[in-house]
C-alpha cells in the first residue's frame, strides 16, 4: 500500500481495500522507522489519527469528500498550520505556533486529505541542501538504496547523500513512502532540486495560480507552494484542488477551468520540444548529459519535434536572482525584530541592543548575508545600479521565453541539476551559499518569469542516485506541462527502474538497520 501512488492509494480506500486509519497507522510506523532521514520537524500523530476516522466515517457512508479523502500529507515548515509549529528551520521561530491555515494547506483539509506533519528544511528556505536548518540536515533516503551502496561502494553511515533542498524534508517524506503527496515551496529551485535528487515528481506552478497566503514569505514576486507526488498524474490531480484565485493574495489568478485528471493519450507528435543550448552549463555531470540528449531522442522518436533553442539572458539569470532574491529577503525578514513573533534576546539594555541581538540570535549566517546583501542593493545609492537594473534583466529573461514558446515550442527540456545528489560531507565542505548559486542554475529562471516547472525523475546515474530531467512550459500552462511530463514518466519507467532495483525495500530495511545501528542524525 506505502508504494503506490496517490490516485492507486486512493481507489484501494474507495474499495475498502484499506481504511484510512489503517492507513494512517502503516504511514506513522513508517515514520518511525525511517527517523533517521530527519524529514519531519513535527509528526502530528494525534491529529492525524483523527483526521483519519473522520475520513473513515465518510467512507463508510459512501460519502468521500473527494480524490484526496483519507490521503496522508506532508507540509514544508515554512507553510502555516494552525495550533502546529511553524518553524522555518530557524531558531527566531522555534516555538511559533500560527493561529491560521496557509490556503493551500486550508484546501488540502478540505479535501478529507490526513495531515503527517511538518518537514525538515534549510533556514527560512536559503539553500539547496537542506542541510541548514537548525533541525540538522536531511538524509537522501536514496543513500541506503541497493543500487547506491554497490554501485558507489558506499557506507551508509558516513557516506549518506544529500536530499537536495530547501525542501528537502518534504522530498524525503514522498520518496521514503511515508506521505503521498508533500507541500513545498519553490523560490529559486526548493521543490524542484530535492525532487529531482530524491527521485520524485515536483512540479513549480506558474506564479499566482496558487495561493502564498500563510507560506511565510521569502521573495514574494517569486515565491510559489510546489506539489511534491511519485507521479505527475498525482500531481494534476492536487493541482486542480489547490489552484485558483484566493481573495487573501491578490496576486492570485483564477484557475484555467481544466479537469483534474491528465488525458490517457496525450500525443506528443504534435508538440515541439525547445532545447535551450545555454543550458549546457559549466559543471554538468557526464550522467545528467546523457539522460538530457537520451530524452530528447525519445521526444524525438515517438514524433515530436526538438529543436536547438536560444535564450540568449539565461547567463544573467543567476545574479537578476539573488539581487532580486537579497532585496526581497532584506525587506520581509525586517518583521522578525524580537517583538511580534518567535525569539527575542535577553539581551535587553535597549531597543536596539534587544533588536540586534534578537537577529544576531535568531538567524543563521545565511540569512543574515542575505539580509545584508539586501539591505546594501536597496541602499539609496546602488539601488538604481542593482535593483531597478535585476528588474529591468529579469524583463529580458521574461521576454527570452515568451519569445520561444511564441515560436512555435511547446515546452523546454532542461537537466533540473548540476549532477545526482552529493555526500553530505563533500557538500558541507564548500561554502554553501555558492553551491547554492551553482544549484540553482537550472531551475531559477522558470521562477525569475513566473513559468511553470516540472522536474520528473528519469534514470538512476552511474552512482545508483536518482536523475531528474525539467520540463518548462508557458505561463498557465501546468496542466498540459505535466501531461507532458506523464507521456515521459511512462516512456522512462522510473517507478519500476526504482522497484526492480528493489530499492524501496531496501530503503525499508537498511534503513531501519542503520536507525538501530546510529543514534540518528
Ligand atoms: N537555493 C535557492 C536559494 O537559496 C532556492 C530558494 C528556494 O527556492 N526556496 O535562494
Amino acid at each position: 500500500m506505502l508504494g503506490l501512488t496517490l490516485k492507486g492509494v486512493s481507489l484501494a480506500l474507495r474499495e475498502g481495500r484499506i481504511s484510512p486509519t489503517e492507513l494512517c497507522r502503516k504511514c506513522l510506523n513508517r515514520i518511525k522507522k525511517t527517523q533517521h532521514l530527519n524529514a519531519y520537524i513535527t509528526v502530528t500523530e494525534e491529529l492525524s489519527l483523527k483526521q483519519a476516522e473522520q475520513s473513515e466515517t465518510r467512507l463508510r457512508q459512501g460519502v468521500p469528500i473527494g480524490p484526496l479523502d483519507g490521503i496522508p500529507f506532508a507540509v514544508k515548515d515554512n507553510f502555516s498550520t494552525r495550533n502546529i509549529k511553524t518553524t522555518c528551520g530557524s531558531r527566531m521561530l522555534k516555538d511559533y505556533t500560527p493561529p491560521y491555515n496557509a490556503t493551500v494547506v486550508q484546501k488540502l483539509l478540505d479535501q478529507g486529505a490526513v495531515l503527517m506533519g511538518k518537514t525538515n528544511m534549510d533556514e527560512f528556505a536559503m539553500g539547496s541542501g537542506s542541510t541548514d536548518g537548525i533541525f540538522g540536515p536531511v538524509r537522501n533516503p536514496w543513500s541506503y538504496a541497493t543500487s547506491y551502496l554497490t554501485q558507489s561502494g558506499a557506507s551508509p553511515d558516513s557516506d549518506w547523500v544529500i536530499s537536495g533542498g530547501s525542501s528537502g524534508g518534504s522530498a524525503a517524506a514522498v520518496a521514503s513512502l511515508t506521505s503521498y503527496l508533500a507541500l513545498g515551496s519553490d523560490t529559486g529551485g526548493s521543490t524542484r532540486n530535492p525532487g529531482a535528487l530524491c527521485g520524485v515528481v515536483a512540479l513549480k506552478p506558474t506564479y499566482g495560480l496558487l495561493s502564498r497566503h500563510g507560506l511565510i514569505p521569502l521573495v514574494n514576486s517569486m515565491d510559489v507552494p510546489g506539489i511534491i507526488t511519485r507521479s505527475a498524474a498525482d500531481a494534476a490531480i492536487v493541482l486542480g484542488i489547490l489552484q485558483g484565485f484566493d481573495v487573501k493574495d491578490s496576486t492570485t489568478v483564477p484557475s484555467p477551468s481544466s479537469p483534474q485528471e491528465l488525458p490517457e493519450d496525450f500525443d506528443v507528435r504534435n508538440i515541439c520540444v525547445g532545447i535551450p543550448k545555454e543550458y549546457h552549463a559549466p559543471g554538468l555531470s557526464q550522467d545528467i548529459l546523457a539522460q538530457w540528449s537520451r530524452v530528447a531522442d525519445l521526444f524525438e522518436s515517438a514524433g515530436a519535434r526538438v529543436k536547438q533553442v536560444s535564450l540568449p539572458h539565461t547567463p544573467y539569470s543567476i545574479v537578476c536572482y539573488h539581487v532580486l532574491c537579497c532585496a526581497e529577503v532584506a525587506s520581509n525578514m525586517a518583521r522578525f525584530d524580537g517583538l511580534e513573533y518567535g525569539h527575542r534576546s535577553e539581551m535587553n539594555s535597549s531597543t536596539e541592543v534587544m533588536y540586534t541581538s534578537t537577529r544576531h540570535e535568531g538567524f543563521n549566517d545565511v540569512v543574515r548575508g542575505r539580509i545584508l546583501s539586501g539591505n546594501y542593493f536597496l541602499l539609496k545609492q546602488n539601488y538604481q545600479h542593482y535593483f531597478v537594473k535585476a528588474q529591468k534583466v529579469r524583463r529580458l529573461i521574461a521576454d527570452d521565453f515568451r519569445r520561444v514558446f511564441s515560436s512555435g515550442v511547446d515546452v523546454l527540456l532542461t537537466p533540473t541539476t548540476l549532477a545526482d545528489a552529493a555526500r553530505y560531507h563533500h557538500f558541507t565542505q564548500e561554502d554553501n551559499r555558492t553551491r547554492s548559486t551553482q544549484e540553482d542554475v537550472f531551475t531559477q529562471p522558470a521562477n525569475v518569469a513566473g513559468l511553470p516547472a516540472v522536474s520528473v525523475p528519469v534514470s538512476l546515474s552511474t552512482r545508483g542516485l536518482p536523475i531528474g530531467l525539467q520540463l518548462i512550459g508557458p505561463a498557465l500552462e501546468d496542466r498540459k506541462l505535466l501531461s507532458i511530463a506523464q507521456w515521459l514518466e511512462e516512456r522512462v519507467g522510473f517507478q519500476s527502474i526504482s522497484d526492480s532495483d528493489d530499492s524501496q525495500q531496501s530503503r525499508n530495511v537498511t534503513g531501519r538497520t542503520q536507525r538501530e545501528q546510529t543514534s540518528a542524525v
